[in-house]
């Protein structure tokens, strides 16, 4: 019989046997889940189940398997050190980890190849091993990247792209909805509102999510996949992360299927290959970058930054919010338990980096907010690009950025009471204001020569002393 894990619900997990599929509760008590992430576990586990192969246990702990696991001889290596462990206890035969489109032996050819860290590399190494968006030697129409067109502010208008497919509630959702109920009434907290379930929990409605992205809205994803606007949630992203990272969808069919959409003429090159590079080059990467950097990398705090993460987070509630983006991100967040990369990148992930967010609280906060997030995915991202808590394994500099960024790459700017290009006073922006905060608070970042010009402008800053002042006496943003 093979042991499945929660994360290991698609058919390329699937080794044709009997299968036991635990669902054990009481992760959610641990800490604060978003309600909907819950929900979603609860719902992929409750629907792969219906499969006659499936038994379907309920546990208090994933240890009761240990007292009676001779009928279990199989199971993929788990995904992350404290599953490994447990797996390693058992007497099952465990096979190498499944999900990403490369394996350990690609990550140490990789390695040894290039001797450096870097997406670049790695990414060109994926394309060229599986031939994807090849022609010959080379990369189709002869560029690997196609990042300087793909950097567009949200267009004024709307992006006219059609909204994502979105599942149709059914009974098993029900079911869910009274479990979690019931799980509130013995006193487990989640944070967020409760649904309507947006993301794909089966396989049947992960292929239907994949489908209708690729038809409908995969061509626009390239030039606005950076850009952040209020009346457009989800812009052209896919909404696959949570169920590839629920091992619903194999990353190949994913990016073989956006291939298929380029030769057809469907999608052009630069949404295509700028979709490609986010499934085979970086969510593989930060998949190798959780073993590469190991199970202490997590704890990493280069920066000293203490400071807990604040109740408007923990809560997700924006309504004490002024910052315009940051009140409308921590909205997004609760509302459908999910923003793109940027939001998270430059506006949660650079707020915590300039107000010095424990990096470990705001990892954490991170998987338990997010429906994708999971323990291996968001140390790289957290702890190393945002948070640059790791001293700079992961990035060359520190992602930290004033208003003018946020002000080009979203509309928020406009329906907010503080000025981006304004430091110090009554609208002053805290993104601005605390850019320099961040910058003058880490001196030890001048030796990094990325940096020079950053610290060249806080040098000739002239009202330093009042931007300080106002910094020291800020209790809300
Ligand atoms: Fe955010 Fe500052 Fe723009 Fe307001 S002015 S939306 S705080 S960047």
């Amino acid at each position: 019989m093979q042991l499945l894990f929660a994360d290991q619900l698609g058919p390329h997990f699937d080794l044709g046997e009997e299968i036991l599929l635990p669902v054990v509760k009481s992760q959610f008590s641990k800490r604060a889940y978003h309600r909907q992430k819950a929900h979603l576990i609860l719902y992929a586990l409750r629907a792969r189940g219906v499969d006659k192969r499936v038994k379907l246990v309920e546990l208090d702990s994933y240890r009761d398997l240990l007292a009676d696991s001779r009928d279990i001889t199989k199971l993929v290596n788990p995904t992350s050190y404290p599953f490994r462990r447990f797996a390693k206890e058992m007497s099952a035969e465990i096979l190498p980890s499944r999900g990403f489109a490369s394996s350990e032996r690609d990550w140490d050819n990789y390695i040894s190849s290039f001797k450096r860290l870097r997406l670049e590399d790695f990414y060109r190494q994926q394309r060229t091993r599986l031939g994807i968006l090849m022609e010959g030697d080379g990369p189709v129409e002869g560029r690997w990247n196609f990042d300087s067109e793909n950097r567009l502010s949200p267009p004024a208008s709307g992006t006219g792209v059609k909204p994502p497919w979105f599942p149709k509630e059914n009974e098993i959702d029900k079911s869910v909805r009274e479990e979690l109920d019931e799980l509130e009434r013995k006193g487990v907290r989640f944070i967020g509102v409760d649904g309507p379930r947006r993301f794909a929990g089966s396989r049947e409605e992960a292929l239907l999510a994949l489908n209708w992205f690729i038809e409908n809205r995969l061509d626009l994803f390239g030039p606005y996949e950076d850009a952040v606007d209020s009346r457009e949630w989800s812009m052209s992203h896919s909404l696959l992360s949570a169920p590839m990272n629920l091992g619903l969808l194999d990353p190949i069919e994913v990016v073989r299927a956006a291939e298929k959409a380029y030769h057809e003429g469907k999608a052009r090159i630069e949404s295509v290959e700028a979709f490609v590079r986010q499934i085979i080059g970086w969510r593989d990467y930060v998949w190798h970058l959780y073993w590469h950097f190991g199970e202490d990398y997590v704890n990493s705090n280069a920066l000293s930054a203490d400071v807990p993460t604040p109740a408007s987070f923990n809560s997700l509630d924006g309504s004490e919010i002024k910052a315009n983006c940051l009140k409308q991100t921590i909205d997004s967040v609760s509302e459908y338990g999910w923003v793109h990369h940027i939001p998270r990148l430059m506006i949660l992930g650079n707020h915590a980096l300039q107000r010095g967010y424990n990096p470990r609280q705001m990892n954490d906060w991170f998987i338990d907010a997010f429906v994708d997030g999971t323990p291996w995915v968001m140390p790289a991202n957290v702890i190393g690009m945002s948070l640059y808590a790791d001293g700079g394994k992961m990035s060359t500099k520190p992602y930290a950025a004033g208003g003018s960024y946020l002000s080009k790459m979203t509309n928020y700017c406009g329906d907010c009471p503080l000025n981006p290009k304004v430091r110090v006073g009554e609208n002053a922006c805290p993104f601005t204001a605390g850019y320099w905060k961040f910058l003058d608070e880490n001196q030890q970042l001048r030796s990094n020569h990325r940096m020079s010009n950053a610290f060249a402008g806080l040098k000739r800053l002239s009202d330093l002393e009042e931007l300080r002042e106002q910094e020291s006496r800020r209790t809300s943003f």
